[in-house]
Parts: C-alpha cells; sequence; structure tokens
C-alpha cells in the first residue's frame, strides 16, 4: 500500500536493503530516508488497541515482543547515526480512516528529508 502510493507520487526507492541494519521496508536514498512498516503486534506499538499480549503464555510474548523492540532501537540508532532519517509507519496507521493523514504525513516527512538532503 505504501509502495503503491510512493510509486505514484512519482517516488523512487529500494526495498528491503540488506545493506542496511534491520533490512528497513523501504529505501528512498535521494531523500535519505527509510521506511519501516512495523506490524503493531510483533513491534509492540504502545497504546495502541492491535496491541494486547494474549492471556497464555504471556510472559513468552512479552519476551519475543521485546526482543523484536531492542532490535528496532538498535537498527534506528544506527541509521541515524549514519545520517539516514527512519520513519516508522505502524500497521494501524494503515487502516482505512487513518490512511489519508498517513500518507499526508509522510508526504511532508519526505519533502523535508528532501530539503535537508539537499542542503
Ligand atoms: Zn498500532
Amino acid at each position: 500500500m505504501v509502495r503503491r502510493f510512493l510509486f505514484s507520487q512519482g517516488f523512487r526507492y529500494r526495498l528491503h536493503d540488506k545493506k542496511l541494519k534491520g533490512k528497513p521496508d523501504i529505501v528512498l536514498s535521494k531523500y535519505k530516508t527509510v521506511i519501516f512498516i512495523h506490524g503493531c503486534f510483533w513491534h509492540g506499538h504502545e497504546g495502541c488497541r492491535y496491541f494486547v499480549v494474549p492471556k497464555t503464555r504471556s510472559e513468552w510474548w512479552v519476551d519475543k515482543i521485546n526482543t523484536n523492540k531492542s532490535k528496532d532501537k538498535v537498527a534506528f540508532k544506527e541509521l541515524t547515526d549514519k545520517g539516514w532519517k527512519v520513519l516508522t509507519i505502524w500497521e494501524c496507521e494503515l487502516k482505512q480512516k487513518a490512511l489519508k493523514d498517513t500518507f499526508g504525513r509522510l508526504l511532508q516527512n519526505l519533502i523535508d528529508n528532501e530539503e535537508i538532503a539537499n542542503s
């Protein structure tokens, strides 16, 4: 969905770049921007209604999700240290109702990042 949107807006990108920490879903080199699209459950979206820890084996789930979150944090830090702008789009932000806002924000971010990248 995000890919289609970006493409329709004339953005060009690479996918799942293995050379970059955390293998970002979308890489927009020209904008020095990477995008991660995260599932609210697996990446533990705080305060999100799609992030509910199952009642059985809770500890196991929490552990697993925390591992994902710390991996995300490490990747985020390494990428920002290297000068990348890191955007995270959550699954819940791609629900029909939220989509317009999400894409609006994404466009604005990319425009801002392009200015920074070229200054
Ligand atoms: Zn969410």
